[in-house]
């Protein structure tokens, strides 16, 4: 068999699932109006829950940026990190409450960086079984002894605790502090308080919680600082700049020998051509943005509880989640493509998770509320997708 040969078979059993995967290519950002062909579309799917990747001061530091060369030239290590740089690491560390911050290119390259620099053969590692997939192959490459628990369930992280002692090693337990396709938060202030009584050190990706939620000192931080966590209960926290600061990177926040250690030791971060100028002047900018406009995060907020109120009075199944994501479980993948599908025509996208992002029987409508959503817009949303779902109950009973 050839080569294209054996891909095509894989393919079509992937069609056949109703697993495969388009891609879209649309005109603009979905922030939250866009143009797909000559339609307007209106999204409730990307992770910009600000509004941030088009505000204009944003754009315009991002422009700005580049004027110091479009591409950082080499690795960080070789001659790639500029003074932006520093100052995008120095604000993060500010914001987040932290000693130091590194940025890396992508969250996923952060996760697995850091959890394969922490952590080997002698180690183990402990993941929640919801965990972004870059955590998970983060736990696989770096070789420890991996365990799992079930979701949010400490007894079940206890349990695995205790059998990480019998192995020996240190012991790093990672979570989502919001998971990325349920909207719901970590049990924190627990889990952070089983890894103290052990001895493990605790890891929270924060892609989901920075620049939407935090404490009073620290609003931007995500959640462990909402949790009331610092740095000596959550040695190691990883956000992205990707989903509320619009853009695209990432970091990892922590102690200044955290930092010290992961630019020597975390491969993702040394192997790689350094951020862009522009996208880490586009960052600062956001970050900016953040502190100075708090009105963003209540307005999203204000978003969220009209479109849960609004939700159960239409009588839709919603999740536990108080987030800006908000998932519609169908269970079945055809029922998920054919709602979203439906939706899509009548002029609104929303994700449509399927296996292997989300566990098989719980495809899901993936809804993202963003601070640029107004009350009238997630009204029609909502009375569109209780009439797709009753015509699609209908034609199927
Ligand atoms: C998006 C996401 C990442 C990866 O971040 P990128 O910067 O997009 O690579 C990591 N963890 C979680 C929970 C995410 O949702």
């Amino acid at each position: 068999m050839t080569l294209d040969q054996a891909l095509r078979q894989r393919l079509d059993e992937r069609r056949r699932r109703n697993l495969y995967r388009e891609v879209k290519t649309l005109d603009s950002v979905p922030s939250p109006l866009f143009k797909l062909g000559a339609r307007e579309i209106l999204a409730f799917s990307s992770n910009d829950y600000l509004g941030l990747a088009i505000h204009p001061e944003v754009i315009a530091a991002q422009k700005a940026g580049a004027e110091q060369g479009a591409g950082a030239t080499a690795s960080h290590l070789v001659n790639g990190h500029l003074k932006i740089h520093q100052q995008l690491q120095q604000r993060l560390a500010e914001v987040t409450g932290r000693e130091a911050a590194l940025v890396f290119s992508s969250g996923y390259m952060a996760n697995v960086g850091t959890l394969c620099a922490l952590l080997g053969r002698a180690d183990n590692i402990i993941s929640d079984k919801l965990n972004h997939a870059s955590l998970i192959d983060g736990a696989r490459l770096c070789g420890a002894n991996s365990l799992r628990f079930p979701h949010s369930d400490l007894k079940g992280l206890h349990r695995q605790l205790q059998r990480a002692a019998g192995h020996g090693g240190n012991t790093l337990v990672a979570v989502d502090g919001v998971y990325s396709m349920d909207g719901d938060q970590a049990p924190l202030i627990e889990i952070a308080g089983l890894c103290r009584e052990h001895g493990a050190w605790l890891l929270v990706d924060e892609a989901h919680g920075f620049g939407v939620m935090g404490s009073e000192q620290f609003p931007l931080a995500g959640s462990c600082a909402a949790a009331g966590l610092d740095q000596s209960q959550v040695p190691v926290i990883m956000g992205t700049l990707g989903k509320a600061a619009g853009n695209a990177g990432a970091f990892v926040a922590g102690s200044r020998v955290l930092i010290d250690y992961l630019v020597q030791f975390a491969r993702p971060y040394i192997y790689t051509t350094g951020m862009p100028p522009a996208v880490a002047a586009g960052s600062i900018a956001a970050v900016e943005l953040m502190c100075r406009k708090p009105e963003l995060t209540r307005r999203l907020e204000e978003n969220i509880a009209h479109f849960r109120q609004r939700a159960a009075q239409l009588n839709l199944p919603l999740a536990d989640s108080s987030t800006a994501i908000q998932p519609l479980v169908l269970g079945c993948e055809e029922k998920v493509m054919s709602v979203s599908a439906e939706l899509e025509r009548r002029g609104f996208l929303v994700g449509a998770i399927r296996p292997p992002t989300v566990p098989a029987g719980t495809a899901r409508l993936r809804i993202t509320l963003s601070a640029l959503h107004t009350y009238s817009q997630i009204n029609a949303l909502l009375d569109e997708l209780v009439s797709v779902l009753q015509e699609n109950t209908a034609v199927h009973s």
